[in-house]
């Protein structure tokens, strides 16, 4: 067996979209399943070091350096595994890019992801936050995974069940993290699919259009470059807060105060909009030195250059506690924050 390529104090900059300046202390990039034995035997020499599976880098806010291995994850493969009356099911590696995966499915005639297209990263880091986008999420056309545990080197079959999705959130983000890394994905794609336009702003997109998956695709990646910063061209990891779900009584209480904030009922709860939140206590556009929020959606926390991570969590910070002393409410960071003290 090779051994697999170990790189020491390996820069991160250009692995994570909102460009900061990090370094791993250790660094390797799995390709193959070969490889990942190899990476295996490494470890029972470093048991005690910290692990990072890495993807895109797309929902990473490196505050510090990070002390232990990171593993980025390249697994390639796209297959239709199997079908029946009523559905495909397609398996996709890991290291797949979500979008041209999206557009891979499409083009094979298969429909049901085309809402999340354009969602930066890959295949093997959609399911940790169960990426939703435009009324869908990752796990209304999720089948099942394969993972391997980090520590034992186990191979598990994940159910639906299993992932424990929600909002934003799964089992491999909040329960268990840092333990499997996610090696390949399995969709279950229905043959008649269902159309989701009815989310604000994409109907209008669609007027006059015969709907199929790669027009709804097309609409969606519109409105996506029309509303969201480019991590290219500015640096960033998408939308920065959760929506908060607040109970029925404390949203009752912000209406009398605020009779335009927005609200979506969510079974027992009320979910805000943080972006609105944000923009209510003047953020939107803001900057100190290069940390910022976007101009045109105060959700988004920029990079105008030079930031640091630790500059990036102090504007977080600040945000929230503006966002707690006008509403009460406590907001919650999205992207996974890599760092060591809390
Ligand atoms: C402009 C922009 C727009 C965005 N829009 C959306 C949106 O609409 N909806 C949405 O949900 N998200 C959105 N995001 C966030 C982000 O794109 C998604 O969360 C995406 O799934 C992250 O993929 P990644 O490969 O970049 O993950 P990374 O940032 O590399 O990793 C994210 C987390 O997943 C873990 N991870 C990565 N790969 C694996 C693996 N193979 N096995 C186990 N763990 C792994 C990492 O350790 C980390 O904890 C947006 C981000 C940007 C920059």
């Amino acid at each position: 067996m090779r051994r697999m390529k170990i790189y020491e104090h390996y820069p991160l900059k250009a692995l994570n979209t909102f460009g900061i300046e990090a370094q791993a202390r250790y660094f390797c990039s799995l390709h193959t399943l070969g490889g990942l034995k190899s990476v295996m035997l490494w470890r029972r020499e470093h048991p005690d070091l910290p692990v990072l599976f890495l993807g895109g880098g797309s929902n990473l806010l490196f505050v510090e350096d990070f002390p232990g291995i990171v593993v980025q994850v390249r697994l390639a493969e796209r297959k239709v595994i199997a079908e029946d009356p009523h559905y495909v099911y397609v398996r996709a590696g890991a290291g797949e890019n979500w979008h041209e995966f999206v557009r891979w499915t499409i083009e094979q005639g298969y429909a049901g992801l085309e809402n999340l297209s354009l969602i930066p990263g890959t295949v093997g880091a959609a399911p940790m936050q169960n990426i939703g986008a435009y009324g869908v999420e990752l796990k209304d056309h999720f089948y099942e995974l394969d993972a391997l545990d980090w520590r034992t080197a186990e191979l598990r079959k994940f159910s639906l069940d299993d992932c424990a999705f929600a909002y934003r959130d799964s089992h491999f983000k909040s329960v268990e993290p840092g333990r499997w890394l996610i090696g390949a994905v399995t969709f279950r794609l229905p043959k008649q699919p269902v159309w989701k336009t009815d989310y604000a702003g994409v109907s209008e997109h669609l007027v006059g259009k015969t709907l199929d998956a790669r027009t709804i695709s097309d609409a969606i990646v519109a409105i996506r470059q029309s509303k969201l910063p480019d991590p290219k061209v500015i640096g960033n990891a998408g939308s920065f807060f959760k929506n908060p779900l607040v109970a029925i009584e404390k949203f009752t209480a912000i209406k009398a105060k605020f009779p335009n904030c927005p609200a979506w009922p969510q079974e027992e709860q009320i979910k805000l909009s943080a972006g609105w939140l944000i923009d209510q206590c003047g953020w939107k556009g803001k900057r100190v030195g290069d940390a910022g929020t976007y101009d045109k959606h105060a959700l988004v926390l920029v990079n105008h250059g030079q930031a640091s991570g630790a500059e990036i969590w102090q504007l977080a910070q600040a945000i929230i506690a503006s966002v707690q002393e006008k509403f009460a409410v406590t907001l919650e960071a999205e992207p996974n924050v890599i760092r060591t003290t809390f």
